[in-house]
Parts: C-alpha cells; sequence; structure tokens
C-alpha cells in the first residue's frame, strides 16, 4: 500500500488539483510542470505504490486505466500521444503512488532519455 502520498492527499480532497475526469476507479488532472503542450496524469483510487505491486487481482484496474488513458487523450484533441508509467526511482518515478503519464501536442523523441 501507498503511505501518504501527495496524490493520496489529492484523492481525499487535502490538496486541490487541475480535474479533466474522475470515475469510480481512477482521477485525472494535469501535470503542474508539464513537460509537453498536453501533459495529463491518471491515477487509480486504490493505492498501489507501483506496478511492482500491482497483482493478477488488479488486471480490470490497470486495463481500465489505460483505456482511461485513451479516452481522455481524445477528449483532451490528441491524435498521438505517449503513455508512460515510471516504476522505481531509477526509472524517474518521484511520487510513489501508480500513475500514468500522458503526453502529447508536441514531436516526441526516442529513445526517451
Ligand atoms: P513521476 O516522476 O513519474 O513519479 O511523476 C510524478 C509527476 O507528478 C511529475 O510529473 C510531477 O510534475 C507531478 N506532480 C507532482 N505534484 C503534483 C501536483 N500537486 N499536481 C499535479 N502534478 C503533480
Amino acid at each position: 500500500m501507498a503511505d501518504k502520498t501527495i496524490f493520496s492527499q489529492i484523492l481525499n480532497g487535502e490538496i486541490d488539483c487541475d480535474e479533466i475526469y474522475q470515475d469510480k476507479k481512477c482521477l485525472v488532472f494535469k501535470d503542474i510542470d508539464p513537460q509537453a503542450p498536453v501533459h495529463f496524469l491518471i491515477i487509480p483510487r486504490k493505492p498501489l505504490v507501483s506496478l511492482k505491486e500491482a497483482t493478477d487481482a488488479d488486471t480490470e484496474l490497470l486495463g481500465h486505466l489505460l483505456l482511461v488513458s485513451a479516452k481522455v487523450a481524445k477528449q483532451e484533441g490528441l491524435e498521438s500521444w505517449r503513455t508512460i508509467i515510471n516504476s522505481g526511482a531509477e526509472a524517474g518515478q518521484t511520487v510513489f503512488h501508480l500513475h500514468l503519464h500522458v503526453l502529447g501536442g508536441r514531436s516526441l523523441s526516442w529513445p526517451p532519455g
């Protein structure tokens, strides 16, 4: 389980966010430090630390998060985008509550840094 993170504080209303979508399983809001013209985050209400802690019981939830990422990307007017999940500090994870990044609105290079 994730300890109290900035994202759990957003989920329980202690901290505001720029929300763009929500449902029973997740919340979607704009990244506070956008790395592209469109950059938003999808977080599950379930306090998973990262993909490393996910189990078979999370199969439906993880599929749901991916489908929401596409739904909201289209809602935000994107035709192309990148969905990223950083798992662990060395991969760039700084908030230890599972989240998907969606970036778009500019050309994105590959490989990422
Ligand atoms: P990661 O480095 O993959 O853990 O991504 C964490 C992301 O959360 C970063 O892109 C941050 O800019 C973003 N972030 C941190 N605090 C907030 C906040 N209060 N509201 C929105 N985004 C945030």
